[in-house]
């Protein structure tokens, strides 16, 4: 499995690494949105209108004040922009590369409307963000320490905004987490071509300055860390552990060896430097019609697969991948195929059915085909695994109020793990921030 010797090609039968030259490695998996450079953010800040009441702020779920940050940055002053951000979104730097602006702020802006063409906020956000972390700058001091001491489970995006805010507010956070890493899924689970340059690894290492953060890896509650024991060492509890389970297929045939869960995948690929030493398929099948399915697959193909395509069960436009990813897919050289539901997995191919949807939801058909496939991948949902006992539960998820408090008094839970709102990282940021300053409130009472 050396990286460095092309030993296959994309037409190489089986699950086998090395399928492209190692410059092909390099290019695929470069980062897909270049930064701007000075100049040409000054150029792109300057098509901002800075309207009043912003829509592009309201419909940022960290609310940031954009108009402010862009003039900041129209100005000349960066790292005033990045502060700007920081306020309200300790990781602004991740969500300026995975937030899926053309769903969230951009969508909203007028110049969206008027022309087509937004103000390019999320380069912005990342010009303003990467001038400041570059530096290793911190712009946040503690204040004076409480005494209290917060558990934070989970180091993903809800646990480290959620520490990060309580740290500010001078109460000492110990985070919790099972995986080696901190980070959560923008360590694991981001697309590569969204996070290069170890950038999520870097961002907590920053986001960590702030001081009176320890963070304890290899922690997993329920395993081999008791919630009655984290209870009894500290004054309140985050709950920020996202969503570990997967869904089955329920599918005869499930268990073979090249039927792997997408992110798990996407978790290797994370963590493999080498590119070229990862084997892949090449006729590969995704099972799914999320943001999942199509990183899967997007990143089936940059390794060198040569047909991928993505299997769902329902139309194309109830696709939980946006409009946007899905044209990103297809790009990519990926098929999608819509309406069919696997039937069963068989050495070398899938048979699907096709499915109807109608008064009676979606039903199957007795009309079935088969997809050749050397490998397949099942991006058919995650689910809450692990949830402590007493915990009231809701659509599968903690169920939390406003203020992320859950039915046990003195835990706090937010992120995937909590139920409500949508699955992005940057809705996990808005979560722990929002709980942390209700754990604060609740303490200092
Ligand atoms: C493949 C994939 C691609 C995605 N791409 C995007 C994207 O491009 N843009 C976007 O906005 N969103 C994306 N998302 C969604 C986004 O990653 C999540 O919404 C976000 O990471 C949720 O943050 P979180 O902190 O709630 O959970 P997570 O990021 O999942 O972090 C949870 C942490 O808790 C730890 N943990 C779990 N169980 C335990 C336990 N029992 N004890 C201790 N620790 C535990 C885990 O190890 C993990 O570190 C993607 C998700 C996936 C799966
Ligand atoms: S909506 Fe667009 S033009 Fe108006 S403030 Fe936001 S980014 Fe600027």
């Amino acid at each position: 499995m050396g990286g460095s010797t092309l030993s296959n090609s994309p037409l190489t039968n089986g699950i086998v690494a090395a399928r492209l030259p190692q410059s092909a490695y390099q290019s695929n998996f470069a980062d897909h949105e270049p930064a701007l450079d000075r100049h040409e953010a000054r150029v792109a800040a300057d098509r901002c209108y800075f309207c009043h009441d912003a829509p592009c702020m309201t419909a940022c779920p960290t609310t940031i004040d954009i108009p402010l940050f862009i003039r900041q940055i129209a100005t000349g002053t960066p790292e005033a922009a990045a502060k700007t951000i920081f306020d309200q979104n300790i990781l602004g730097g991740m969500c300026a590369r995975v937030c899926p602006t053309e769903q969230l702020c951009e969508e909203a802006c007028v110049r969206e409307a008027a022309e087509g063409k937004p103000v390019e906020i999320g380069r912005l956000q990342r010009f303003a963000t990467d001038t400041v972390m570059s530096k290793g700058v911190h712009p946040f001091k503690r204040a004076k320490a409480t005494g209290k001491s917060v558990a934070v489970v989970g180091a993903g995006p809800a646990g480290l905004a959620c520490a990060h805010r309580l740290a500010m507010k001078g109460h000492d956070v110990v985070v919790y987490d099972a995986r080696p890493k901190a980070g959560g899924l923008n360590e694991y689970g981001i697309a590569s071509y969204k996070s290069t340059n170890d950038f999520a690894a870097r961002e907590v290492e920053w986001l960590l300055k702030i001081g009176g953060i320890r963070i304890e890896t290899g922690k997993a509650l329920g395993r081999n860390l008791a919630l009655a024991d984290v209870q009894k060492a500290h004054d309140a509890v985050f709950l920020g552990m996202g969503l570990g389970g997967v869904n089955a297929l329920r599918a005869p045939g499930e268990d073979m060896k090249n039927v792997r869960n997408a992110v798990d995948f996407i978790a290797e690929l994370r963590q493999t430097g080498d590119k070229s030493a990862l084997p892949i398929g090449r006729d590969v099948v995704v099972i799914g019609g999320g943001m999942t399915a199509v990183d899967a697959a997007v990143q089936s193909k940059l390794l060198g697969a040569e047909n991928v395509t993505i299997v769902y069960r329902r139309g194309q436009d109830k696709m939980s991948a946006s409009g946007y990813e899905q044209d990103h897919a297809a790009s990519a050289g990926v098929r999608i195929v819509t309406h069919a539901a696997p039937v069963a997995v068989h050495d070398g191919a899938v048979e699907f059915a096709y499915t109807e949807e109608g008064p009676k939801g979606l039903t199957v058909t007795a009309q079935t085909f088969r997809l050749k496939a050397d490998q397949v991948f099942k991006a058919i949902g995650q689910t809450l695994a692990g949830a402590p006992e007493g915990l009231a539960l809701e659509g599968g998820k903690i169920a939390v109020d406003a203020m992320g408090r859950t039915s046990v008094k003195g835990i706090w839970a937010g992120g995937d793990c909590a139920a409500g709102g949508d699955d992005l990282t940057v809705t996990a940021v808005k979560e722990g921030r929002d709980a942390a300053e209700d754990i604060h409130a609740s303490l200092m009472a």
